[in-house]
């Protein structure tokens, strides 16, 4: 036999799956990849972007939650963390048996635990990790895992040949919560601020401004133009649309 035929990846992958026993396949057809189907689900976006998904439990039934990972030459950036405490080092190596490279960076978009669940996870494996200041001071308010490092204002980031602005529209589905926006390849990750055209409430509201977030969602499609991509925290990604969706049930719950 000639083994020593195989590329290394192969006999990488094939080692990783033997060892976790988790089930990987590619399905050429939807460009889906599936790391462990039905915990974390890996998506290809456009380009260098994937979308991870995990699932938590939210009035007793399993929801899923949206992060996004950027992968660069110099390593892969992930915004958000996995809901599923389980997944976050599953999703550390998927990223380094597709793409071979490691997470250098990790950004949480707001406070709640399925955006900053693995922070502390993916700080002690060496990762940078982010959030707002006034993600922070919620996050330690509210005993949810905290970030190495605190961002004060909007700010651009520069990794490798990409370049993404974090950006504070005002309040909404929680009072910290940013949207982060490529410029240049039109993306923009929402988090759960962004209600998917799934979606058929405003979810969550127990930390919310609803009031505010008409107004928030409005400056966000004054900044970011004509976004070919917008990534909502939960659900559906396959819309346009998502930003007018939230504006309408934000519409439908102001006058019920
Ligand atoms: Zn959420």
């Amino acid at each position: 036999m000639r083994y020593h035929c195989l590329p290394l990846w192969v006999i990488l992958f094939i080692g990783f799956a033997a060892y976790s026993q988790t089930s990987f396949s590619n399905n050429p057809d939807s460009s889906v990849f599936l790391a462990a189907p039905g915990k974390l689900d890996i998506s290809h976006l456009t380009g260098n972007f994937y979308i991870y998904t995990t699932y938590g439990m939210y009035k007793g039934t399993p929801v899923p939650a949206n992060g996004m990972y950027l992968v660069t030459p110099q390593g892969a950036v992930m915004f958000d963390t996995p809901w599923d405490t389980t997944q976050f080092q599953p999703l550390l190596d998927s990223i380094m048996i597709r793409h071979h490279k490691k997470v250098i960076i990790c950004i949480a978009t707001h406070f709640h635990e399925d955006r900053t669940n693995g922070l502390e996870y993916y700080r002690r494996a060496g990762i940078k990790t982010y959030t707002t200041r006034q993600t922070d001071d919620s996050s330690r308010a509210r005993n949810e895992k905290r970030a190495e490092f605190l961002i004060y204002k909007d700010t651009v980031f520069k990794v490798g040949q990409f370049s993404f602005e974090t950006y504070y529209a005002g309040p909404g589905h929680t009072a910290d919560n940013i949207v982060i926006w490529f410029e240049k390849e039109k993306i923009l990750y929402g988090g759960c601020l962004v209600k998917s055209i799934e979606a058929t409430d405003l979810g969550n509201l127990g930390d919310a401004n609803v009031k505010e977030w008409g107004p928030t969602i409005v400056r966000i499609q004054t900044k970011c133009i004509d976004p070919e991509y917008i990534i909502p925290g939960h659900d559906a990604w396959n819309s346009k649309e998502a930003l007018s969706h939230t504006l309408e049930l934000i519409n439908n719950y102001e006058h019920k």
